[in-house]
């Protein structure tokens, strides 16, 4: 196998952060990995690098100020006042406000960002951070022991250069933080293959394929328990061999959660350490840059095996790896066989059992052979720029990348107000609104949220009443599996007649396009203080009628079956 230079980013304090006593994330995993590469001798067979912190102002690049700045102060102590006792960026158990949260974030986005970095300029072939892949994190709020989404940062790193970037997640649980946040843009393509049915998040489905231009440029494989080496690649490689073809995707950035793992204490598949790492080999053989990402794993002694393993298939010396370990600390968590493997368990494969595993390959094939002969809009595939993002988002001059920030970080800072200010009712109710899409894959399609019902009292209403509302919403925690309820008061306003009704918002992040912002913007915001306006004077049938076609036509309304309230994607 041919050579290939890789860099592997790595921070020694890494091991040191704690998300609690009896938590499952360990990011001691990161430092028995590490130590397991060095035994093997690997280390300097690449480059070795530390890398920068990511600074609050990189983060922002995706994340709201807002939430980045709390994540900065937040502690054990402040946690319930900085949260508004727990109704706003941190929810349930999941993510706690574990001391120096914010520096653990820094090291692992400030890894995938000099990951992506790497790549970019092409001065290695291959770029490891096995302190990333935290694919749950959304714009504003930690999910699933996720609380920055490095992978989102470094695929706009990737950006930056590259036209097109796919991102493959083999993590047990749906790539949701990642898949949301490039929802409608066909320059970044995901594709996510996890358990689905009854498990967290509780979103990607093959019907969620994006939206927009997007359409098409999301691909989900739901599977189901027990899944084995063979019947995983008989869906994977296919599956990326005609993603490739059909995208020619630039870059990859692969997740390789290893909570896909047997044995592993959260998931539920039954992958082989080896069976895992024939996506790395898989990918690696495409000839593409590519970054490798952690994610899950809460077996700790087998993410080790398995992300020491991964390095080594990066390298290429695979095969002269001994399956004996080498002595190195912690040796003795890996007794009684001291052995370098995962095997699998006697779980039933309840992929093949059913056939289930033929139609989802079928499905998301077929999906990709849309994609290729143009039934979802297509990229033009001999035409696309090999334009900076600066330029791809109509900002013509030359700004040094320190002004982009900026103007990307200005950009973000009113959309967020705008949405803050207009926050509407949730989507809760909008399952009975008109929607011709108000189908039950709706209901799963807008992350990890879905509506509760609002409380019965709520429904013996006046024609139009509008009252402030307390947004409730359910989640599912990582932890437990269990849904459990939400409340933030979020001092907006909901119209109830007979089917309730918000004042919808539409998240714009990042627009492209020759359109002046500010202009632009300007519009948006008068029109919303419009409307807003006018709901709070009660309006009649006709008034709301009116208000209704304005709300569309200035491009606000979403599908009222849909949620752009929760869809935070980047508009690239
Ligand atoms: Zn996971």
């Amino acid at each position: 196998m041919s050579k290939r230079k890789v860099a592997y980013f790595y921070d020694n304090d890494v091991g040191a952060y704690s998300y609690g006593l009896g938590h499952p994330m360990k990011p001691l995993r990161m430092r028995v990995t590490h130590e397991l590469v060095m035994a093997y001798g690997m280390l300097d067979k690449m480059h070795v690098i530390r890398p920068k912190r990511c600074s609050p102002e990189a983060m922002a690049r995706f994340h709201t100020d807002e939430y980045v700045q709390f994540l900065q102060t937040v502690t054990p102590e402040t946690v319930d006042k900085l949260t508004h006792h727990g109704t706003r960026f941190l929810v349930g158990e999941d993510n706690p406000a574990f001391d120096s949260v914010f520096e653990f974030c820094s090291i692992s986005a400030g890894g995938s960002i000099a990951a992506a970095e790497r790549i970019a300029s092409s001065s290695v072939d291959i770029s490891i951070n096995w302190a990333g892949g935290l694919h749950h994190a959304k714009k504003r709020e930690a999910s699933g022991f996720c609380y920055i989404n490095d992978i989102n940062l470094g695929i706009l790193e990737l950006l930056r250069t590259y036209p097109r970037v796919l991102y493959i997640d083999i993590d047990c649980h749906h790539g949701d933080g990642v898949e949301e946040a490039f929802y409608t843009t066909d320059r970044v393509m995901t594709a996510s293959f996890h358990k689905f049915g009854e498990y967290f998040p509780g979103t990607g489905t093959q019907e969620d394929r994006g939206r927009g231009k997007g359409k098409g440029y999301s691909l989900n494989v739901p599977l189901k328990d027990g899944i084995t080496d063979e019947a995983f690649q008989s869906i994977f490689e296919p599956v990326i061999s005609k993603i490739m073809d059909v995208f020619q995707p630039s870059a990859v950035v692969l997740q390789c959660g290893a909570d896909s793992l047997a044995g592993d204490k959260l998931g539920c598949f039954n992958l082989t350490m080896h069976g895992h790492a024939k996506c790395v080999q898989f990918i690696r053989q495409q000839n593409v840059p590519c970054i490798l990402l952690g994610g899950g794993g809460y077996t700790v002694k087998n993410v080790a095996r398995t992300w020491a393993y991964e390095t080594a298939c990066a390298l290429g010396i695979e095969k002269d790896i001994d399956p004996n370990l080498p002595w190195m600390d912690y040796f003795e968590w890996f007794g009684p066989r001291y052995r370098l493997e995962v095997p699998e368990n006697n779980m039933e494969d309840m992929n093949v059992k059913d056939g289930s595993l033929d139609r989802i390959r079928s499905t998301a094939l077929q999906q990709l052979q849309e994609l290729a002969t143009g039934c979802a809009p297509s990229i033009q595939l001999q035409d696309v720029p090999r334009e900076t993002l600066s330029k791809h988002l109509g900002f013509e001059n030359q700004q040094s990348k320190d002004d982009l920030d900026r103007t990307l970080a200005q950009h973000s800072r009113y959309v967020y107000n705008l949405q803050d200010s207009d926050t509407t009712t949730d989507e809760s109710d909008n399952e009975s609104w008109d929607s011709d899409e108000s189908t039950s894959s709706n209901h799963w399609r807008r992350g990890p949220y879905r509506s509760s019902s609002i409380p019965d009292s709520s429904i013996t209403r006046k024609p139009f009443e509008l009252r402030a509302t307390q947004i409730a919403k359910k989640r599912m925690s990582l932890l437990t599996g269990q849904y459990f309820d939400i409340l933030s008061n979020e001092g907006g306003f909901a119209l109830l007649s007979g089917a309730s009704f918000c004042i919808p918002s539409r998240r714009r992040f990042f627009r492209s396009g020759e359109e002046g912002w500010d202009d632009e913007f300007n519009i948006v915001d008068e029109a919303v203080e419009r409307v807003r306006d006018a709901f709070r004077h009660q309006p009649g049938p006709e008034e709301i009628a009116r208000l209704l076609d304005e709300t569309r036509r200035i491009g606000l309304d979403a599908d009222y079956g849909d949620d752009d309230d929760e869809v935070m994607s980047v508009e690239l």
